[in-house]
């Protein structure tokens, strides 16, 4: 690590492996559009850099959850076509319309909203419209609450953004809709929603839209099920070298290369004696004398605390497990009879390829998911790219 600086950790990002994770999964999908995902900050790894390097790999547009997202990456000078799905009432739409952000609509008053801003600007709003096919969050309901009936949230939506498309103050621009079980490629609710999808795109279709693009895949679709590909996907997770489905093959099976290494310099390091609690609670104590390092980062930086004495860490080159609690700012390693000093590097995780462990073995130690490991590492640890 660079002495003198003002940080004892970095998250550092492989900026060439998340264009190349890029390039990877277009030719997976052979000729389909890639839309990435960089909401959250491009999943804790930087939401500019992440969002050029993606453009870089070849995708054709950056999805964003919040409408701010969108906004920074314009103010970025990113021209490339981003959408935003995550729009609440009280959002002002006028900015994003002003912008050329696309905004998902997944009700009749988004489309309204956007109309609105498109005449007090003289532009026309551009849209994507949000099918719910069955994993019911956002999106427009397109199953049928009671048997038989025609009508449904998404016909309305259709019907209304028909109109407004009509009057030439909106352009449907897109057809999406997500999936409740990717991770599970044979849950009977994949070819389900696969199937709903097909019946919304054709009432929409029937009601005079010509979408270019209609997606549904987010990083495991893409990965595991080919026949959901439509014109576009739409991963994230992927994107960063990152599998959601890690029982179905590594990330490196599917030619995908971790973006993301976290690491620290050791603050002090001591001798203790044998049965020396560690940490507060003195959950660990070591069984015979040994090193212990003090790691400056904590929960506060993204640690999480259920990784006391589970998560593994990297020290000159070897394995070991959190020692103790870990605490707001730091947390303790022992590293036995290593010899370890202050400065030295601990990898908390990386790419996996020079023995450090990865984001999905933190996952795997803590009980959570790899999206969660990344995202957590806050504004606290800077992001150096190479
Ligand atoms: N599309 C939508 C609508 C999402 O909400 C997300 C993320 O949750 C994605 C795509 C990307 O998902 P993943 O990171 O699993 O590829």
């Amino acid at each position: 690590l660079r002495a003198g600086s003002l940080w004892p950790a970095r998250v550092t990002v492989d900026l060439g492996a998340i264009r190349d994770n890029v390039r990877t999964l277009r030719e997976r999908v052979g000729g389909a559009e890639l839309m990435a995902v960089v909401k959250a900050d491009a999943y804790g790894h930087g939401l500019v850099p992440s969002a050029r390097a993606a453009l870089a790999g070849g995708a054709c547009a950056l999805g964003v959850a919040q409408p701010s997202e969108a906004i920074a990456l314009r103010e970025a000078a990113i021209d490339a076509p981003v959408l935003t799905w995550l729009v609440a009432p009280g959002v002002e739409v006028l900015p994003l319309v002003e912008a050329g952000v696309e905004v998902a609509a997944s009700t009749p008053w988004t489309l309204d909203a956007l109309a609105a801003a498109a005449r007090a600007s003289g532009t026309t709003a551009v849209t994507q419209l949000k099918a719910d096919t069955g994993l019911a969050r956002n999106g427009a309901f397109s199953l049928p609450v009671r048997a038989g009936d025609p009508r449904t949230d998404w016909t309305d939506l259709v019907d209304h953004a028909a109109r407004l498309a009509a009057e030439g103050v909106l352009r449907v621009r897109g057809l999406f809709t997500h999936f409740s079980h990717a991770d599970a490629p044979r849950d009977p609710t994949v070819r389900a929603q696969q199937e709903a999808f097909a019946d919304a795109v054709a009432v929409a279709e029937r009601a005079g839209l010509d979408p270019e693009v209609r997606h549904m895949s987010n990083s495991a679709a893409t990965l595991t099920t080919p026949a959901a590909t439509w014109d576009m996907v739409r991963p994230g997770l992927a994107v960063y070298g990152l599998t959601p489905v890690p029982d179905l093959g590594s990330a490196a099976d599917y030619g995908l290369r971790p973006a993301m290494r976290v690491a620290a310099a050791v603050a002090v390091a001591k001798r203790l004696p044998a049965g020396q609690g560690v940490s507060y609670g003195h959950t660990y104590a070591p069984k015979r004398e040994s090193t212990v390092v003090d790691v400056p980062l904590g929960y506060a930086d993204g640690v999480p605390r259920h990784g006391s004495n589970l998560a593994p860490v990297q020290v000159g080159g070897q394995r070991f497990t959190i020692a103790g609690r870990v605490c707001m700012d730091q947390f303790v390693v022992d590293v036995g009879d290593l010899e370890v000093g202050a400065g030295d590097e601990v990898v908390l995780f990386g790419a996996g390829d020079e023995g450090e462990p990865t984001a999905q073995e933190w996952a795997d130690a803590v009980g959570t998911i790899s999206y969660e490991i990344v995202t957590r590492f806050g504004p606290r640890v800077p992001r150096v790219y190479r």
